[in-house]
């Protein structure tokens, strides 16, 4: 692999809502910036946009994405950005003294090219969003069963929808969006099953009506559901999937009180997709050794304070991992972040802009607040995921025996988990069974959930998985910084 090196005032790992909004507002007041995707165009996981002109459905915001796009232009143009695009960070070390620079390095993904590169930054925005947590269910692993947000990528980027008749479960109300959208683009959504009561948006009206604009995402939702006859079951859940080696039906439930299970029936179905939310992307800024905290939602997000600074100096954060709460939190907190960074540089002092959105950013997080309230993880989950069912697909680890290793091992945390069962070694290093082996282990009380219990599910030494081939290649030892373990 040949490598590259590049050297700004800013990188921005992260072109989605929060790393885009910051890359065009730092280079705009001056600072040279590179911005680093693994896609090949910027975006995000929320617009994701074909090459031509075409909305995708159930896109938001598109407002807000073209004059973003066109303020980029410009600057791509006259070398003030430079867009690594289809580059993934693998690795990020921090300065090594006050006056060094934040070293990164990529490789390509788009599987044709070998060409990484080393960037090195005086100041570093890491927004790199977050992934859905997933909840095992018998049959969970048969093909045809998808994330939900996977559903949405696939059918915003490509148009692809990934059954005739699909039935979508977890919590929270990205399971409308990704049901308007499937129904839309011609599926027939057989049910949207959420776990929770809608009503539970009641215990935080001041979330609901910090951000007015989700009330007509919502009632755009609804339109749909009525029209494309979907029907939406509040407290039901999918129990099980059926097939042997695709997806030919679901179980659902009736979730009664303290998660009690009954009233099971089935439904045919060719495709599931299922969301309990998201959580961050956070293993660069475990790498640098940024400060944590656990999120109402039980997540593990970074902790900034109110200008998107970090606990290390010259790091920024922005957006998902910051804690979850979509894509209008991650542009306000991405316009913040790129003001900070001019004022930190010295390029443009804070003014009444920062403020604003300072204001948004608030709006936002009350939002967000809300919306983690509402949608709470299951209370009772030995119904729910029987003993039988594989846990950690990777190392094909099920319930049943993470189970027995807490009690029987007495294996406290999701770390000793880890080292007892093997779940979450795999490749994926525990990013689809992290939800579950945290709940496993600890319960699904998130308030009782730290940072030094979730930590070991969230931190990887190599960010994302690069071949062996291309990093014997690298000569490590000419990389500026200090290299992570
Ligand atoms: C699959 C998926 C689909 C979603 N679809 C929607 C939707 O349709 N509607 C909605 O409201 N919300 C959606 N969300 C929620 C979404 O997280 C937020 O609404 C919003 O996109 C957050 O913006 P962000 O800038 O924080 O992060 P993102 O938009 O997630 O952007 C982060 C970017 O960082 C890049 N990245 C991450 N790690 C690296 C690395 N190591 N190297 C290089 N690049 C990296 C990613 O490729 C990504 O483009 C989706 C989430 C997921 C996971």
């Amino acid at each position: 692999m040949s490598e590259i090196r590049v050297q700004v005032d800013f990188a921005v790992v992260g072109g989605g809502p929060a790393g885009l909004t910051a890359a065009v507002i730092a280079a705009e007041g001056g600072a040279n910036v590179a911005l680093i995707d693994f896609n090949a165009r910027v975006g995000g996981q929320y617009w994701r946009h074909g090459a031509g002109e075409a909305t995708p459905i159930g896109q938001h915001h598109t407002t807000e994405l073209r004059s973003l796009i066109a303020r980029l232009k410009p600057l791509v143009s006259s070398g003030r950005v430079r867009e690594l695009l289809g580059q993934q960070v693998w690795n990020v070390a921090a300065p090594n003294s006050p006056s060094g620079a934040f070293s990164l390095r990529t490789t390509a993904t788009t599987g044709t090219s070998d060409q990484g590169y080393c960037v090195e930054a005086q100041r570093l925005l890491v927004a790199t969003g977050a992934y859905d947590r997933q909840l095992p269910i018998p049959g969970w692993t048969l093909p045809g069963v998808v994330a939900a947000g996977g559903a949405q990528a696939l059918l915003k980027e490509h148009g692809y929808v990934v059954g005739k008749r699909i039935a979508v479960g977890g919590t929270g109300p990205f399971l409308l969006s990704v049901a308007a959208g499937l129904a839309r683009a011609g599926a027939a959504v057989v049910s949207v099953c959420e776990y929770n009561s809608p009503l539970l948006w009641a215990r935080t009206p001041i979330g609901i009506i910090s951000q007015p604009g989700k009330a007509g995402e919502g009632a755009q939702y609804v339109g749909t559901f009525i029209h494309k006859r979907i029907p939406y079951l509040p407290r039901h859940v999918i129990t099980e999937i059926h097939g042997s080696d695709h997806v030919t039906g679901v179980t659902i439930a009736k979730v009664g009180r303290n998660g009690t299970l009954f009233a099971h029936r089935t439904k045919q179905v060719d495709a599931v997709a299922l969301g309990w939310g998201f959580t961050p992307q956070l293993e660069l800024l475990e790498a640098l050794g940024a400060s944590m905290r656990v999120d109402s939602d039980g997540s593990l997000v970074a902790r900034v304070d109110h200008t998107q600074r970090s606990s290390v100096p010259g790091l920024y954060v922005a957006g998902e991992a910051t804690g979850v709460g979509g894509a209008t939190k991650a542009m306000a907190e991405g316009e913040v972040a790129g003001l900070t960074v001019l004022h930190d540089v010295g390029l443009e002092s804070r003014t009444s802009r920062v403020t604003q959105a300072l204001k948004r950013v608030a709006r936002a997080n009350r939002f967000a607040h809300a919306l983690h309230n509402a949608s709470p993880l299951p209370a009772n989950l030995e119904t729910l995921i029987p003993d039988s069912v594989a846990v950690c697909r990777c190392e094909e680890v099920t319930a049943g025996v993470i189970r027995a290793a807490t009690t029987e091992l007495e294996t406290a945390t999701p770390r000793d988990g880890k080292i007892t069962t093997r779940a979450g070694m795999g490749r994926c290093q525990g990013r689809e069974c992290g939800l579950a082996v945290s709940c496993l282990s600890l319960g699904t009380d998130t308030r009782n959930w730290s940072i030094d219990a979730l930590r070991p599910t969230q931190k990887r030494a190599i960010a994302t998985p690069i071949s062996l081939g291309a990093l014997a290649e690298l000569d490590l030892n000419s990389s500026s910084g200090k290299d992570n373990e």
